[in-house]
């Protein structure tokens, strides 16, 4: 068992009762929670995954339009990691809470498809995912799973099966609209509210770091897990700077079981 200060065990017990109390409980996740699955965060400089060689501008659709060798050389380690990835206790946490009923959907700032691996349904994806794969001529969509193995092991291409141009994934890239589809809905998830947590995001990209505001706004209740603070810890009912991967499956526990 993990020992928390007896502070937060407070705060633990408090979030608890916020969440079965909680009408409509929504969850914001970012790359913070699938850090413990070993995935950095793509949009995050010093993540590991950048160089001098690889600015910011080749995770961007431009260098994918004029170079996509280059873009898919950066992608690959990604892809890689995130192909093989799991889930961690935090994704298998929330799952448990959607599943007893007490989470109505998770907004989340991950591609990497990690909460649907561990159960979840509701999962509203702001940057896009891996889960699909989309041709950049006729737009056939594909399931990656088939395409992204052997890229991933010899660094071929993905081409479309029906007209053999490249496969983008559907993934949002630098330069790229928000999906609309996933903003309204997120949008909506916000303003029904009465609960939000946020978990593993430092709330800095917009406007996804904006919806808890449209929460707020509404009188809905905030807690922030992360590991630094971010913009609206001043406004949160409890603040908590624990792991995710710790924390959340005590919470979820404590909400379940009392
Ligand atoms: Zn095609």
């Amino acid at each position: 068992m993990n020992s928390f200060s007896s502070q937060t065990e407070t705060k633990i017990q408090f979030t608890a009762e916020l969440i079965r109390q909680a009408k409509h409980a929504v969850i914001l996740t970012g790359a913070g929670l699938s850090t413990p699955s070993g995935i950095p965060d793509f949009r995050s400089t010093g993540s590991g995954l950048w160089s001098k060689d690889e600015p910011l501008e080749v995770a961007s659709l431009s260098t994918f339009r004029t170079n996509p060798e280059r873009f898919f050389a950066w992608f690959r380690p990604l892809a890689s990691q995130i192909f093989y990835a799991q889930p961690n206790p935090a994704h298998l946490a929330l799952a448990a809470l959607e599943k007893a009923n007490y989470l109505k959907s998770i907004i989340t700032q991950n591609i990497d498809t990690l909460h649907q691996k561990s159960g979840s349904k509701t999962v509203i994806e702001m940057h896009g995912t891996m889960q699909t794969l989309t041709c950049t001529q006729c737009y056939h969509q594909v399931n990656a799973e088939p395409y992204l193995a052997p890229f991933v092991e010899t660094g071929k291409i993905p081409h479309c099966p029906k007209c053999n141009q490249i496969l983008k994934p559907d993934v949002i890239l630098f330069g790229e609209q928000l999906p609309q589809t996933a903003w309204t809905q997120a949008q909506k998830q916000a303003r029904q509210a009465d609960l939000v947590l946020v978990a593993g995001s430092s709330l800095e990209v917009l406007p996804v770091a904006g919806l808890p505001m449209q929460a707020l706004d509404k009188g809905a209740h905030l807690i922030i897990i992360n590991n630094m603070p971010t913009y609206l810890n001043v406004r949160a009912d409890a603040e908590f700077f624990e792991d995710v991967s710790l924390i959340l499956p005590v919470i979820t526990e404590r909400v379940l079981h009392g």
